[in-house]
């Protein structure tokens, strides 16, 4: 009789034996139904045989019920589930219930029914089907989607249906995709850009894993490039994968894409409807899918054929996923090209010191483009010490950046200034009690936002209306906005340029890929002057006519306890620098401090990469950070601050005394409350060679906690 070993998608409980029918079809990587307790649930079959130490006798497994008609997981990415699992000290099905999150590709057929407004009205109008029909104006989804976007129950809708006020449409989720091709629009390369082109086509010939950094300062084309491996796997039918950092950029991606390859890639992201994310996930299972774009969660698609995987602005922070499964999708991509045996792509301007140090060390292959395309010159950039040039009272933006402004507006040039702050200000307090506006979930300050008259916080989603007088004291007129964001930055533009065109440039404005193209186009056609944005406009954006961008506070980032704070700063304001001077006008940027002298500031001033890097190199080697080291965290939450403190103790209380592990903690987490929960954190700091995810295993392995308390490890730890 066979036996099998199936991992469920249900973190609480491990893997389970089950016994397979006579003559069921049934092997490792088989997505199958089985019973448990009175359920029935999904699972994928692990392990076949009976296992070391298994003693539960045949005649007491329950039967496998069925298989799902999907393709069995390949070994390749089994072993990235397990690999996934072990180095994030994650459950095997927690990995494997992400693999497996578009469960509705899964199980369900190649049609589905979306509904829309036939332009009918119903027999008896009432205020909710109002509601729906305005709601609903232009939208096309299933029955639950439209529910979630009307805000108006499943039910009511279905009467519409039943009315003909809203009818169905029947989606063809196998329908083919439009095909890329490899020649379509083939550009000339630049000497430099041809032979790196090149070495990457011969790593795509040679076949087996080969890991790249792609190493080209802002504008040298590495998109170029990477598109030549890619148009070798187009050729070879074998799928490419490309992860971008932000949903934002994809739209300026897709475009460029389509120029080169005359059809638009599949993308992937969670705000997909479920026609499309079922229509894609069949598309990548069968192999038909040739190129995917997506956000990290694209990583763990069961692609039938990968041949490439890319990893745009490899450097960007927000490839680190921070809750459910810890884990860095530019160092899970570099895994999955290993065990597909396949290439791998790290691009950017301003690596990270981990990956730098993986080309140093000869386990990555490091490709680099030293100059920009078509002659563009890098910008010139200098430093606004604003202890000896402050801004005005009451204004952010120092003389000598206001000036450059005016002289940007006079040439009808375009000028970015650049603030990592979303909202208006981050602070609000009360000037009559001194009361200030706190979220009730979050150790944080609530965000004033003008725009939207609300007050929020960036953590929680917490809002609210922003008030007309203190809740406190019921002073009125006594709210007094603290410090600066995008939207203040915006309104002191407009006093002293009252004729230029400001756009805000936020997650908060362009958070849909309509409202990131319209800004793109307007941006491009010259009809924003100047625009004020956070981190979301830092990067991808290519727009000729920018020549001026302003770093309205370098120092921001540098503030706090974060372990990449110089880097990120780094990364940051040389990605928004080379926004500046794409085109054939020459770039400027300053950048407004107080620390002009801080070794990060210096360098970026000079243009020196390499004496920033130096002097971070040294710093982390003093440190034992990593790559020199190695950090984990573990964190300990509760929607009980007691209970949450007492688990922590507890941990702390049976640390291993390691001579490799120096364990700090617990102590209360720098977001000590978040969305709710009070969070305890023990920090670990080990050498390399220390065998980190053991030690955390065989440390938590044997305690239990009370339902409310939750323990998660996050290894190589983002944010401190
Ligand atoms: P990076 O990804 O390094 O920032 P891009 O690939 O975005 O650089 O290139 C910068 C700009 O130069 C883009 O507008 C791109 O279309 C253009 N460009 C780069 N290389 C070429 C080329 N060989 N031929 C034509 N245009 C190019
Ligand atoms: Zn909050």
């Amino acid at each position: 009789m066979n036996r099998v070993r199936l991992i469920i998608f249900n973190a609480a409980l491990g893997p389970l034996d089950y016994r397979v029918p006579e003559g069921m079809d049934v092997g490792p990587g088989s997505v199958v139904i089985a019973p448990l307790g009175p359920r029935q649930i999904v699972g994928i079959v692990w392990d076949e045989g009976r296992l070391p130490g298994d003693t539960v006798p045949d005649a007491r497994l329950r039967p496998i019920l069925g298989v799902l008609p999907v393709p069995p997981l390949k070994p390749e990415l089994r072993r990235l589930i397990e690999w996934t699992a072990d180095y994030y000290c994650a459950s095997l099905a927690s990995v494997a219930r992400m693999v497996l999150s578009s469960g509705g590709a899964l199980k369900g057929p190649a049609t589905m029914t979306e509904y829309r407004l036939s332009g009918g009205m119903p027999e008896r109008m009432t205020p909710k089907r109002e509601l729906a029909i305005a709601a609903l104006e232009g939208e096309q989804a299933t029955m639950r989607e439209l529910a979630d976007i009307s805000g108006v129950s499943e039910g009511v809708l279905r009467g519409l249906v039943n009315q003909g006020v809203l009818e169905p449409v029947v989606v063809d989720c196998d329908r083919p995709y439009e095909k890329a091709r490899a020649d379509f629009d083939q550009p000339d390369l630049s000497a430099e850009q041809g032979e790196v082109a090149g070495r990457l086509v011969q790593a795509m010939r040679d076949g087996g894993f080969a890991p790249f950094l792609l190493d080209g300062v802002t504008g040298s084309g590495k998109t170029e490039t990477y598109f030549e491996a890619i148009a070798e796997a187009l050729r070879n039918n074998r799928q490419t994968l490309v992860l971008l950092p932000e949903i934002a950029l994809t739209e300026a991606f897709l475009r460029r894409f389509e120029n080169r390859f005359g059809a638009a890639p599949i993308v992937w992201h969670s705000s997909l409807k479920s026609t499309e994310r079922r229509r894609a996930w069949r598309a990548i299972a069968s192999g038909e899918a040739q190129v995917v774009v997506g956000a990290r969660s694209a990583l763990f698609l069961p692609y039938a054929r990968l041949g490439l995987i890319v990893v745009d602005e490899a450097h960007e922070i927000s490839f680190k996923q921070d809750d459910g499964v810890r884990y860095n999708a530019r160092d899970v991509a570099v895994m999955r090209a290993r065990f597909e045996k396949i290439p791998a792509i790290l691009a950017s301007a301003t690596p990270a010191l981990e990956s730098l140090q993986m080309a140093e060390s000869g386990i990555y292959e490091r490709l680099v483009l030293p100059s920009r395309f078509g002659g563009a010159s890098l910008p010139h950039i200098e430093t606004v010490n604003l202890t000896e040039e402050p801004p005005e009272k009451g204004r952010w933006l120092a003389p000598r950046l206001a000036r450059e402004l005016f002289a940007r507006l006079e040439r009808k040039e375009q000028s970015l200034l650049f603030l990592n702050r979303r909202g208006y200000a981050p602070l609000t307090l009360c000037r009559h009690c001194g009361y200030r506006f706190q979220c009730p979930n979050c150790s944080a300050w609530l965000v004033e936002h003008r725009l939207s008259h609300r007050l929020a916080c960036h953590h929680c989603g917490h809002e609210t209306a922003t008030p007309d007088r203190c809740p406190e004291c019921g002073e009125p007129d006594c709210l007094v906005a603290c410090g600066p964001g995008v939207e203040r930055i915006a309104d002191e533009v407009a006093e002293i340029m009252p004729e230029a065109r400001v756009a805000v440039a936020t997650s908060d404005t362009l958070n849909s890929p309509e409202k990131a193209a319209a800004f793109v186009a307007m941006a491009e056609a010259g009809e924003i002057d100047v625009i004020v944005g956070t981190q979301l406009v830092t990067k991808g954006f290519h727009f000729p006519e920018l020549t001026l961008v302003g770093v309205v506070d370098a120092d921001l980032g540098l503030e706090g306890g974060d372990l990449r704070a110089a880097e990120r700063t780094y990364q940051q304001v040389a990605q928004v620098a080379g926004r500046a001077g794409r085109g054939a006008k020459p770039g400027e940027v300053l950048i407004q401090t107080r620390h002009p002298d801080a070794a990060v500031i210096a360098a970026l001033a000079a243009g020196d990469r390499d004496a920033f890097y130096a002097a971070e190199t040294e710093a982390r080697r003093h440190a034992g950070a990593p790559p020199f080291g190695r950090w984990g965290a573990i964190i300990v939450s509760s929607e009980d601050e007691p209970e949450a403190r007492e688990a922590a103790n507890r941990i702390g209380a049976i640390r291993p005394n390691l001579p490799d592990v120096q364990i700090l903690g617990p102590a209360p987490a720098p977001m000590a409350l978040l969305r709710g929960r009070y969070r305890y954190r023990l920090l670990l700091n080990a050498r390399r060679s220390a065998e980190l995810q053991n030690v955390i295993r065989d440390w938590l392995g044997a305690l239990s906690f009370p339902q409310g308390v939750r323990v998660s490890v996050d290894i190589d730890p983002y944010s401190f």
